[in-house]
């Protein structure tokens, strides 16, 4: 039995000749960058998370780049963060010279601690310009929002969300995309809504936000061709994405009801010693990712179990961000981010897509009943 950790080619053959439909229309009219279908996927996404304005963009990466542009972060400017995270987070500040901030997250949700950011900004204010919380809803699950935007409200500080792994995920009835300033998504093809190579969007209720993201993504231009009246970036999603994107939405409330069933299973059925991801209060994950916690000492000896029984996993992730050579800094204020530094220890995520049949994840759970027992 082999299963592996993600199953696009049944995820394709499930949408049926529609996909191929709408690609062939964009081979047709060849329209390759900003089309028809780019505009009609804005609108989507719009009607389908009740944002006022969505602007698409070349890649998760992208859309919190110009996110930060946007709010003018530059060269000596404070971001705070949650350290346990996918490294383009900590990349786009970086990249404007800014200080990635590193605050330390919850042992059972996964999320960023809203104590650990307070303590943070306690620590730094006054010491460099506080401008940006750049929330993180880490495998599919909501951060803990309305404690975030207390905070960032009570500080002055914006808060900015990165929803690359959690499109599709709810808090409090409403779909992730409504709690903070502005929000990235990520299409990449892991992703719970992914195209066929890179993409990404950024969601905001604000018009202005908008209007300077939709400028930005196209080298800053102005209303007319080549006025250009900021620096910008080409950071524009491909038509071709966006007709893959078009047929992925049709399927997409059917895909987040089959991982969530995915994830219920697994929480019923594991052997106890595996702990569960838990939610935050209001939660609804897009279950992107099903991560659970094993020993420390054991966790090695899993691995090589599952990869021995052909059963594919992941490490997310091995190590924090504010252990990695490119973010050290040198820089021991950023020590002392104790449960980031634990949970990489103890993590590892089990398969978890729509196409996962009941038959191969049962396969799983045995195995891990057979592990857990051995
Ligand atoms: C995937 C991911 C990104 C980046 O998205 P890309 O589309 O790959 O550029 C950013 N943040 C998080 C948390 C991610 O998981």
């Amino acid at each position: 039995m082999h299963i592996p950790f993600l199953d696009l080619p049944a995820q394709q053959k499930r949408m049926g000749s529609g996909l191929q439909d709408r690609v062939a229309k964009v081979m047709d009219h060849c329209r390759f960058v900003l089309g028809p279908e780019v505009e009609e996927l804005e609108k989507k996404l719009q009607e389908f998370t009740g944002v006022s304005h969505a602007v698409t963009v070349s890649s998760g990466t992208d859309a919190l780049l110009l996110m930060l542009m946007a709010e003018g972060v530059k060269a000596g400017d404070g971001v705070l963060l949650p350290s346990f995270t996918y490294v383009a987070t900590a990349e786009v500040i970086c990249l404007l010279g800014a200080v990635p901030i590193f605050v330390d997250v919850d042992p059972k949700t996964y999320q960023i601690s809203p104590t650990s950011l307070e303590a943070k900004i306690q620590e730094y204010q006054g010491k460099l310009p506080l401008k940006v919380i750049l929330g993180v809803d880490l495998f599919g699950h909501p951060a803990p929002w309305n404690e975030l935007k207390a905070i960032a409200d009570k500080s002055g500080i914006t808060l900015l969300s990165d929803c690359a792994q959690s499109f599709g995920g709810k808090l409090d009835g409403k779909f992730l995309g409504n709690q903070a300033v502005a929000t990235g998504l990520s299409f990449f093809p892991s992703k719970p809504l992914g195209c066929y190579g890179d993409g990404g969007c950024v969601l905001t209720n604000d018009p202005e936000r908008a209007a300077l993201y939709r400028s930005i993504r196209n080298h800053g231009c102005g209303d007319k061709r080549y006025e250009i009246k900021r620096l910008g970036l080409n950071a524009r999603l491909d038509t071709l994405q966006a007709a893959v994107l078009l047929s992925k939405l049709e399927i997409f409330t059917e895909d987040l009801a089959r991982r969530a069933k995915v994830a219920e299973r697994y929480n019923d059925k594991l052997p106890e010693l595996f702990q569960r991801p838990q939610c935050t209060k209001g939660a609804e994950p897009a279950w992107s990712v099903y991560c659970v916690q094993v020993d420390t000492e054991r966790r090695d000896d899993l691995a090589k179990f599952l990869e021995d029984n052909g059963i594919a996993h992941a490490i997310y992730y091995p190590k924090p961000l504010h252990m990695q050579d490119a973010y050290k800094q040198g820089n021991k204020e950023q020590d002392g981010l104790i449960v980031s530094e634990m949970l990489a220890k103890r993590v590892i995520a089990l398969p978890i897509y729509p196409d996962l049949t009941e038959q191969s994840q049962d396969y799983v759970i045995e195995k891990l009943q057979e592990w857990a027992k051995g």
